[in-house]
């Protein structure tokens, strides 16, 4: 995922890890998700063979590592972990071929950032558990073919459309996860707040919970800023009060939208008269990635309902016009 982030709030890797599920009875909602994987595993045990390749796709931060790290703890696997943007060639991808043991797993995150070279080489490895070699060059090359335990692919992705179709055949089961409830996040928030020590009150909880756009992340970080603040500010306790005066610090409103949300949406209202809009030209005007754009800031105005894509680019609706007290453009795409 890329590491753009506007807001104070930046991910920090050990706080992430100190906070993510270790078993799947912990991993909290995706409840169809978890059961058909629940399936998928006794089978598996049952059977005595390695799992089927899982694609995981969804939006940033809402469990697809985490789900990737707690199967193989849960069948007592070792677990391989890399990603599509950090395979340039096959020899990249070689070494984790080999070394995967038999029904260990292979996690490539981002898997939709493969190069197209690695992604004919994983072809043959996860269909038939072989890869082709080709040693020397010109016309002394020649190509060796290798036999490989068999492994366990675990892909995600935050854009399943932008799999080949080849690729995305070889995974047996594919799982999207959506973004996820109010009363779920609250109970991340509540027992994450017991993992770190921090008194929190109920109606704190759901403060925090609904502002973290259906992102189990997002609840993690803004829980993390409400106990540095109330350390800092009142004691130690994590209150409704507190909770308030720290997100007003962070300027994050009420449905946990941030700066970059609003500039995204000025710019769309302002520049591009409401739209239609190209993401392109979106991603110029605000200088930053359209990729970020599409992965960590429509998902969650798209679910608000604040923006529509249409065959032409991106429109403003009326809802966020009024959430951000906006006046319509004129002749504008609502
Ligand atoms: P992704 O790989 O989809 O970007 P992660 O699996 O890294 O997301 O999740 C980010 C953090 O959110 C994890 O460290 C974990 O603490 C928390 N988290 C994600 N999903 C869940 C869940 N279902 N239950 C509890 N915590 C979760």
């Amino acid at each position: 995922e890329s590491g753009w982030d506007s807001s104070f709030l930046a991910d920090d890797i050990e706080y992430d890890d100190a906070l993510r599920p270790q078993r799947l009875s912990e991993v909290v909602g995706q409840r169809a998700v978890v059961e058909r994987l629940e399936v998928f595993l006794d089978a598996t045990r049952k059977r005595n063979e390695p799992l089927g390749h899982l694609l995981l796709d969804g939006p940033p931060g809402l469990g697809k590592t985490t789900l990737a790290s707690v199967l193989p703890r849960e069948l007592g696997t070792e677990l391989q972990i890399t990603s599509g943007p950090s395979l340039s060639a096959p020899k990249d991808l070689l070494p984790f071929l080999t070394n995967a043991s038999h029904g260990s797993f292979l996690f490539i995150d981002e898997i939709h950032r493969m190069p197209a070279t690695v992604e004919e080489f994983i072809y043959p490895a996860m269909e038939d558990f072989r890869v082709d070699i080709t040693l020397g060059e010109g016309l002394n090359a020649r190509t060796v073919n290798m036999k490989l335990q068999k492994f366990t692919v675990i892909g995600a992705t935050t854009r399943s459309g932008m799999l080949t179709a080849p690729l995305r055949d070889r995974f047996v089961r594919r799982e999207h996860l959506d973004f996820y409830e109010d009363q779920e996040l609250v109970e991340i928030v509540r027992r994450n707040a017991r993992k770190l020590r921090t008194p929190i009150t109920d109606d704190a909880a759901f403060e925090i919970a609904r502002r973290s756009r259906g992102t189990p992340r997002k609840a993690n970080n803004l829980l993390r800023w409400a106990r540095d603040f109330a350390t800092s500010k009142a004691d130690g306790n994590i209150t409704n009060e507190v909770v308030k005066r720290a997100f007003e610090m962070l300027e994050i409103d009420q449905l946990g939208l941030e700066r970059q949300d609003r500039r995204y949406l000025e710019a769309l209202v302002k520049t591009f008269s409401g739209g239609p809009a190209g993401v392109q030209a979106l991603g110029h005007t605000l200088n930053i990635p359209s990729d970020t754009l599409e992965d960590e800031v429509e998902p969650f105005l798209l679910r608000c309902g604040f923006i529509q894509r249409s065959p032409r680019g991106r429109v403003v609706t009326m809802a966020a016009m009024e959430h951000l007290n906006l006046n319509p453009p004129a002749g504008g795409g609502l």
